[in-house]
């Protein structure tokens, strides 16, 4: 599978760092995990629109995670180039209800013409979506966050984060991944509840064993301080930046 971070920032406005969203690329199929403010463009910017994504996860539905599934929607309406392609979005419980008065508040104006939205709530379980298999878990951040472990048809595996704090969910859903993609939000003396630091994505990090650690959304002082000299992780580590690409 292809990895590309769509957005290594937060909910700050940033030039250079849009805010959350991950594209994963396999078999012929593209997968959306978060979908912040910009992530639109920055679809683009790898060749795709509003007509080739093929299924949407959530992690939570704060707006730096969600605020582009509006413009998606409104932009599937497109009268000359309508979407066809049903869609499918992903998301732990309490996602529904949240899609469904966000969709009542702009009328009509978000609703499919030719295509349909099915909503898949999907708790702590494993399922299978095409070729890829899908486990989540409630990680420690608000009450809908989950996190990912995907499992491809060569068994590669990709953990995605989402916001977390330490959790030992986390530790379980990234166990010697190929790719574990940790959200580390603050440097070690600005923690901040609901999310890691260097120092406890380092300990999550090396409890999970993961083969590949890429951190990912920061919060501007994180571009201030050595993130990297705050790092104890054992493997091969990377600072996201946007429009980075793995091959697992
Ligand atoms: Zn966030
Ligand atoms: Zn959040």
């Amino acid at each position: 599978m292809k990895i590309t971070i769509l957005g290594s920032g937060t909910a700050v406005p940033s030039l250079t760092r849009n805010s959350s969203g991950i594209l994963l690329q396999d078999e012929g199929v593209n997968t959306l995990f978060d979908f912040g403010y910009g992530t639109l463009r920055q679809l683009l910017r790898c060749g795709i629109d509003y007509h080739q994504i093929h299924r949407i996860f959530f992690t939570h539905n704060h707006p730096d995670h969600i605020c582009d599934l509006i413009p998606f929607l409104f932009g599937s309406r497109y009268y000359h180039e309508p979407r066809t392609r049903d869609l499918e979005i992903v998301a732990g419980p309490g996602f529904e209800d949240f899609f469904r008065q966000m969709i009542d508040v702009f009328g009509s104006w978000l609703k499919p013409t030719e295509y349909a939205i099915k909503i898949i709530t999907q708790d702590e379980e494993e399922r299978s979506y095409g070729s890829l298999r899908v486990l989540s878990k409630k990680v420690k951040h608000i009450a809908m966050s989950r996190g990912y472990r995907i499992t491809d048809s060569k068994g590669a595996v990709l953990a995605i984060s989402g916001d977390t704090d330490y959790c030992q969910s986390m530790v379980d859903l990234g166990r010697h991944a190929d790719l574990l993609i940790l959200e580390c939000a603050f440097p070690d003396d600005m923690k901040c509840p609901g999310h890691l630091t260097p120092d406890l994505a380092s300990q999550l990090a090396n409890e999970a064993e993961c083969k590949r650690l890429c951190l990912t959304h920061f919060y501007p002082p994180c571009d201030l301080k050595k993130i990297l000299e705050q790092m104890k992780f054992q493997g091969q580590l990377f600072l996201a930046a946007d429009l980075m690409e793995f091959s697992i």
